[in-house]
Formats: C-alpha cells, structure tokens, sequence
C-alpha cells in the first residue's frame, strides 16, 4: 500500500470534511519552500539534531508554518535527546489529527495539522518518559513557527 501523504489525501480530513485552511498542492507549492514542502506536504522528516527548534527552550506558541494554526505550547516540552522537538501533547485535542502510517514496515501514528492537513511528524506512546501523558509528538522543527510569548 503506497503510503499516505497530505498531498495525496487531497483537501479532506479523514472523517470526510474539509480542512479549512486547505489551499491546493500548487499553492502550497508557491508558498512553501522546498524543504517544508518535502515535510508538510509529501510526509517527509528532517533530519535528526538539524531543525531551528530541537533545542528551542524559549516560552511561546508553537505555530503551523503552513496555515500558522497554533499547535503546540512551550510547557508542552520535555527534552527527548531524540533529535526533534517534542511534546507531550498538543495544544488542544482538535488541534491536530492523528491517522495510521503504516509506512517503513512500521505501525506508527501520523500527526497532522487539523487546519490545513499538513504532516508535522509522530506520536509515540508509552515509552516511559516521565511526562504527564507517556506521549511524545515528535515533530519536525520545519513544520511550525516559533512564537515568543
Ligand atoms: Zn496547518
């Protein structure tokens, strides 16, 4: 099963409606820059230890750089050494949606931007961190905007 991308899923949420900051891919194209078009809209990861905000421990909002819906908070962070940023859970439940990957041979869940559809990066559960959920959004530094509050 080829794996599932934003650009591929086309302007629809998984339960049928539509995103409302949804634009289509040649806008995106536009407005994007090659490597946040590579993350946000074909489902690809930056790499380890290389994003703006792995080691961001400034107190702000954390913004999708695509449509800048807030996503995540600051006191959302813990330090995961995994190399993104990562948080504990995002700002609000609807914030983001969250949609099986199956790709790499691996069960993972996707997490995506609930206003335009934009892939952010994981979450992963259940790994023992001491945070108030057990769940890490672990999340691709090109994927949001940073927020000084
Ligand atoms: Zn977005």
């Amino acid at each position: 099963m080829a794996h599932s991308t934003p650009a591929s899923d086309g302007p629809e949420r998984p339960d049928g409606t539509a995103y409302p900051r949804a634009r289509s891919e040649a806008e995106w194209r536009e407005e994007l820059a090659p490597d946040e078009y590579r993350v946000l809209r074909a489902g690809g990861t930056e790499a380890p230890f290389t994003g703006a905000y792995t080691d961001n421990h400034d107190v702000g909002v954390y913004r999708c750089r695509a449509c800048r819906a807030e996503l995540f908070r600051s006191d959302a962070r813990f330090d995961s050494h995994c190399g993104w940023p990562s948080f504990f859970t995002p700002l609000a439940g609807d914030s983001v949606i969250l949609l099986e990957d199956t790709s790499l041979g691996m069960m993972r869940t996707e997490v995506r931007c609930a206003s335009c559809g934009g892939h952010l990066g994981h979450v992963f559960t259940g790994e023992g961190y001491a945070t108030p959920t057990d769940q890490r959004y672990c999340i691709n530094s090109v994927s949001l905007t940073f927020e000084p509050t």
